[in-house]
């Protein structure tokens, strides 16, 4: 019965849709992968990340910087939150151009993250605290394949699509639609796809940050070729097609940010 809340939504949204263009997992999404990054930090880890944080969880930090999108003066932030990437590339061509990347983008923006807070001892506790926030965002998006969208549609966001008969966009659909249709708060989703093994831990947390835009860039190909049609209706059966990869990108998202943190603290 988990779609009879979202009809009640869906019958809300007609009352008071709003068009905007959205720029992240929603606050569940982020929250789930803050959630499953903690279950994997070492103790040595969690210890410096609290001492930075304070009583502010992983999860609960992963929104701040959708949060402070209301405050001009960070601004300059809206890049970081997304890569844009043209049409046609392979996995060669996205490696090839990420070594050479200077832009501001959500993949120079985690390496920045990682170096400034490798660098612990220069830092004060409150840019350690912005580049922990924000890195604990990025590496979210990052797995949210429409970060990864095309230049020309902004990552999805200009194709319109309806989500249950609510006009919005794909992008929209993917940072919100999807996670909010499963009706589960952030802790129940987290514990609802939180299975790993260490081996697969292990491989994950192996892989270079340019292989996690690789894999999100190949997810957002097969996802703009099923959008055909303007105003295309997805409903049901998307859901069904699509929650396996949301799942696992969240998933994924929450090991790799976890393997980076250790890095970074342990
Ligand atoms: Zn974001």
């Amino acid at each position: 019965m988990h779609f009879k809340r979202l009809r009640n939504i869906i019958v809300m949204g007609m009352l008071c849709y709003l068009p905007f263009t959205s720029g992240a997992w929603s606050l569940t999404g982020h929250r789930i992968v803050g959630e499953i990054a903690d279950s994997y930090l070492t103790k040595k880890s969690r210890k410096a990340i609290a001492d930075i944080l304070g009583k502010e969880s992983v999860a609960m930090s992963a929104n701040w910087m959708d949060f402070i999108k209301s405050d001009p003066s960070y601004n300059y932030l809206y890049n970081w939150h997304f890569i844009n990437l043209r049409a046609g590339l392979s996995e060669t061509d996205i490696d090839s151009y990420l070594v050479t990347d200077t832009a501001t983008d959500a993949y120079t923006k985690i390496n920045f993250c990682i170096a400034q807070l490798k660098n612990r001892s220069v830092l004060s506790l409150e840019n350690r605290q912005l580049y922990l926030r924000v890195l604990i965002h990025v590496i979210g998006d990052i797995h949210q394949p429409m970060h990864t969208g095309h230049f020309e549609d902004l990552g999805g966001n200009k194709i319109k699509v309806l989500w249950f008969s609510i006009p919005t966009n794909l992008h929209s659909v993917w940072d919100d639609k999807l996670i909010e249709s499963q009706d589960l708060s952030y802790t129940e989703y987290a514990t609802a796809v939180n299975y790993t093994n260490k081996q697969q831990r292990s491989e994950w947390q192996a892989e270079p940050i340019s292989k996690w835009v690789t894999d999100s860039y190949n997810i957002a190909q097969k996802l703009y070729a099923d959008v055909t049609m303007p105003d295309q209706k997805l409903d049901y059966k998307y859901n069904f097609n699509y929650l396996d990869i949301v799942n696992h990108q969240l998933l994924k998202a929450g090991v790799h940010l976890a393997g980076v943190l250790n890095d970074i603290f342990d």
